[in-house]
């Protein structure tokens, strides 16, 4: 029995081991002093466990305060931030799609076989028609139809997306899907796992971002869990200019529950907060539930402006079956990044 258990043990470590290596935040720092102190906790009053040097580099595990926690052989301790310089690209662990989709403005925009007006025309595209450009002839994109290829005239399509991105534009945007890993979250109604829907929402989200010109960081990948302390870490040592925490909410015995609700935690980014709201209820016209202040250890120990957003009921069989649709997704989506513009408007 005690050798089973052993074995059992074991083998629940490994696959630990297994699930945990990766996370998606991972950045790094540079250690800036000689003989600079690592320590067992986040303060000059914890016991001092060793020295690091000038120029070497460290992977970040956490932050708290003005301490950092740093990967080091085989265990973690914390250093003095005031001693290092954060550097490195974050690895989201999601692709990004890098072709460039752009919003037809006007019904009836003309889309020709050539990239001069001397061309027939070949497809009229309606507003709100999302079209791949696949290539830039002088003032002509080439772009992807259902049935082949077409041109259309740039100054039709361009100035609005430019207008609307201007905002948006070297944004860094931290994306949370909450829960991950063995963290489900709630079930819906079709039996889906909320940590399956924040990521299917975060996704189309950063696709989203992405295309208006932001810089997009995702807390986690598809499979793995993120603590939740890493996922304001990665807020507050890139500096992102928002953290956007998605969840879904789930009243099973209440199953016509229904409605989005946003909160801030820190009074300063309640403003962001309304505007997504706001936006997000436009979009989706699902119930609102207003804003108000939550207790989120992510947006709690955030520095950044961070809310966590309830996007809808997934108890709720109609609202569940509305989220496996892309077309609804994207309407929360738009939600959140109007809402966003709108933040950035008020900034300047
Ligand atoms: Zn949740």
């Amino acid at each position: 029995m005690r050798y089973k258990k052993g074995i059992v043990i074991f083998l629940g470590l490994l696959l630990m081991v297994g699930i945990v290596p990766v996370q998606a935040s991972t950045t790094e720092v540079i250690i800036n002093e000689d003989n600079l102190n690592l320590r067992t906790g986040p303060g000059t009053n914890y016991e001092r466990i060793g020295q690091v040097n000038a120029g070497e580099r460290y992977l970040i595990k956490d932050q708290q305060g003005n301490w950092i926690q740093i990967q080091l052989d085989g265990y973690t301790a914390w250093v003095s931030s005031d001693y290092v310089s954060i550097q490195g690209e974050v690895s989201t662990g999601v692709e990004v799609n890098e072709q460039q989709t752009i919003t037809i403005t006007h019904d009836k925009t003309q889309i020709r076989n050539g990239p001069s007006t001397d061309y027939d025309i070949v497809h009229f595209a309606k507003a709100g028609e999302k079209i791949t450009v696949i290539d830039k002839e002088g003032n002509w994109l080439k772009v992807k139809l259902n049935d082949g290829e077409g041109y259309v005239l740039k100054d039709l399509v361009e100035k609005k997306t430019e207008s609307a991105s201007q905002g948006l534009k070297g944004k860094k945007i931290v994306i949370d899907p909450g829960h991950g890993g063995n963290d489900s979250g709630a079930i819906s109604a079709g039996e889906v796992l909320e940590k399956d829907i924040t990521y299917k929402t975060a996704e189309v989200l950063a696709q989203e971002l992405t295309m208006l010109g932001a810089e997009v960081l995702i807390t986690r990948d598809q499979e793995t869990f993120a603590t939740l302390s890493s996922r304001a870490t990665l807020s507050n040592v890139t500096r992102a200019d928002a953290f956007i925490s998605l969840h879904y909410n789930s009243v099973p015995n209440l199953p016509d529950a229904t409605g989005i609700s946003t909160y801030y935690y820190h009074e300063q980014y309640e403003s962001l907060a309304t505007f997504i709201q706001q936006e997000m209820i436009k979009e989706s016209n699902d119930r609102d539930r207003g804003v108000g202040f939550g207790d989120f250890q992510v947006i709690r120990q955030n520095l950044m402006p961070a809310v966590l957003i309830e996007l809808g009921f997934i108890s709720n069989p109609e609202i569940d079956q509305l989220l496996a649709t892309n077309a609804y997704q994207k309407k929360l989506v738009t939600g959140i990044v109007n809402g966003l513009q709108r933040y950035y408007a008020t900034q300047k």
